[in-house]
């Protein structure tokens, strides 16, 4: 009987030591919009740096910014953090040049069922339109929201208003900060209110905030509150895309790119977040892939069901750009943001993708 039991004892520590150990504690996640795979794995595209298929002003000094001889240069000059981090560190998805696919599964490729198939696990038919309608799904936040630990520590900040119906903010009392509107928070500071000012007197696009706004906001709140699930959700690349102006795009992207650089930098500067942090990059839809429809995506440019995404973080193999693996879908990424900090989402919402494997600890 002794006997029996100590090998049921010694079993019961095995399949516990056998678990992989897991380092993350926070998840960030930034997105932009609608930047498409062929700049991220191959930089500047050299058919759209002109007049009259990006509405370049001046072609020479976009050439000197992001042109080289070849697409690692190339890519390295437009999303240089990227290249040195995530993709040596980390996990890159969505080169199709080396067979690894990266897709939106919602069959629309726009940015009200891209962030919902993002944040829900489910490309939902019901979810056609980007109009302001409250998302009945449940989302990643809203359920790691509820999760003990993790109560008032999830937030995300979007540079586009429709986050509150996509998040369903109302629902979920998540802090939800989007467009145009002020964060009021009890212990704002100095540069808080300073940005709120800023963000309302700076007024271009109707329903979309310049990206600087969302993002400093987002940081100044990182580093008052510490979440411990922080999501950033920046538009410019869109904009300017659909604009025409390519120009504006590249530089948007950089910026984005410098983004990530100090939002890392400053998550390992802080005891909350210092090696138990992990950084999600990714997009919502892609483009089309020529001079006619780059500026464009949705059902009738199949192109732009075309994504990546990257994982950088404690639990990740450093892998970096991936080759010939299975799709991975945007579907995907609700369940693997839960299961970074060891929770399944799909106990809540059976019908969402599975999480990325390869990006957890093994
Ligand atoms: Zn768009």
């Amino acid at each position: 009987m002794i006997r029996a039991c100590i090998l049921l004892l010694a079993l019961a520590a095995s399949t516990l030591f056998a678990q992989p150990t897991r380092r993350t504690q926070n998840v960030v996640i930034l997105m932009t919009d609608g930047l498409r795979w062929q700049e991220v794995f191959s930089g500047a595209d050299a058919a759209l740096m002109d007049r009259k298929a990006g509405g370049v002003a001046d072609a020479a000094a976009l050439r000197d910014q992001f042109w080289r001889a070849t697409p690692e240069d190339r890519r390295a000059a437009l999303l240089p953090f990227f290249w040195s981090s995530a993709a040596r560190q980390g996990q890159v998805f969505g080169d199709r040049s080396l067979r690894s696919e990266a897709r939106v599964t919602n069959g629309l490729y726009f940015s009200y069922p891209g962030y919902s198939e993002t944040f829900c696990g489910v490309a939902d038919p019901r979810i056609d339109s980007n109009e302001k309608r409250y998302n009945p799904n449940l989302n990643v936040l809203e359920f790691l929201h509820r999760r003990p630990g993790f109560e008032g520590r999830v937030a995300a900040f979007g540079a586009w208003e429709l986050f509150p119906w996509i998040l369903n903010a109302p629902r979920t009392g998540l802090l939800v900060n989007a467009g145009y509107e002020p964060l009021r928070l009890p212990e704002n500071n100095a540069r808080i209110e300073l940005l709120n000012a800023l963000k309302a007197e700076t007024e271009y696009w109707d329903s979309e905030a310049f990206d600087s706004f969302t993002f400093h906001t987002a940081l100044e709140y990182l580093r008052a509150n510490k979440p411990r699930v922080l999501a950033i959700l920046l538009g410019e690349t869109d904009e300017w895309a659909h604009a025409g102006r390519y120009d504006l795009y590249l530089k948007s992207a950089r910026r984005v790119d410098e983004y990530a650089r100090r939002l890392w930098e400053t998550l390992q500067s802080m005891p909350e977040y210092r090696g138990s942090t992990t950084l999600i990059l990714a997009t919502d839809h892609g483009r089309g892939a020529d001079r006619k429809t780059w500026r464009s995506h949705g059902r009738r440019i199949p192109e732009s069901q075309y994504i990546w995404m990257a994982f950088l973080g404690p639990d990740t193999r450093p892998l970096g750009v991936r080759e010939n693996t299975a799709p991975v879908t945007q579907a995907q990424l609700a369940a693997t943001i839960a299961a970074f900090l060891g929770e399944d989402f799909r106990i809540a919402v059976p019908a969402a993708a599975a999480p990325v494997r390869d990006v957890l600890p093994q």
